[in-house]
């Protein structure tokens, strides 16, 4: 009798949106932590256009990928996902998430990693409802954070969230929680230290830093 060839585990795959105006050892440190929490085969860094009402990205789509690239080179499980730069409107994440687990076998888990501010305002997001076809949602809570969810998010959670990460079950479809002490930085932090001439060293890895230098980025005009 012939032998059936065994069809490999699933694969786990982290996402982690974000502006990553510049990418910083918050969101490095933040996305190795729960990588490992969740035993992720990768976690996918995916670089936001940005809404044209919202404030815009100092840096270029191309600079702010190109930082996240050199970030995560050769860094398991670390990887950068562009789609959301390469097209000409800002997407939203239900079709970053659709076109992602397209390219994934059915039976592979996808995680999207949201902070707790961001996943507290997801029921005004687009076709919010449908993400956890696709995905399960891993919130990263902070330890200091008040956690009441809002009352959009109370049925959900009620049917939806389970009590630790390893109890995520299947492909998609439920919510858990991560706790996660965030290192005290932010993009935001980073460019008013550059816009007043300020080094910015051991915030961003080595490579970011003379990706920054380099190019001039975040300093005030002249
Ligand atoms: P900005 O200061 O420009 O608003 P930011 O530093 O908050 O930017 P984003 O690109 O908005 O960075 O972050 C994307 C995601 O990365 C956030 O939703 C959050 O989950 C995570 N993150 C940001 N900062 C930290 C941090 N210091 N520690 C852990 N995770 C972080």
């Amino acid at each position: 009798m012939g032998q059936q060839a065994r069809s490999p585990l699933p694969r786990r795959i982290g996402v982690l949106g974000g502006t990553f105006d510049p990418v910083h050892i918050g969101h490095l440190r933040g996305a190795l932590e729960v990588a490992d929490v969740l035993a992720l085969d990768e976690l996918r860094l995916v670089p936001n256009a940005r809404p044209p009402h919202r404030e815009q990205p100092q840096a270029t789509p191309e600079q702010r990928l190109a930082m996240v690239e050199q970030a995560v080179q050769g860094v398991f499980p670390l990887h950068v996902d562009g789609r959301e730069l390469l097209r000409s409107q800002p997407s939203y994440s239900i079709e970053t998430l659709e076109a992602i687990r397209a390219e994934l076998a059915t039976d592979d888990q996808l995680f999207l990693l949201l902070g707790w501010d961001a996943f507290c305002g997801l029921p005004s997001w687009h076709r919010w409802s449908e993400l956890l076809w696709h995905c399960h949602i891993v919130v990263l809570q902070r330890p200091d954070a008040d956690s009441e969810p809002p009352d959009a998010l109370r049925n959900l959670l009620a049917a939806r969230a389970v009590s630790a990460p390893a109890a995520l079950q299947g492909p998609a479809g439920q919510i858990a929680y991560v706790w996660q002490t965030p290192l005290a930085v932010s993009a935001t932090q980073i460019r008013q230290l550059l816009a007043n001439g300020k080094s910015v060293r051991y915030l961003v890895p080595d490579a970011v830093l003379a990706y920054i230098e380099a190019h001039g980025l975040y300093h005030a005009p002249n």
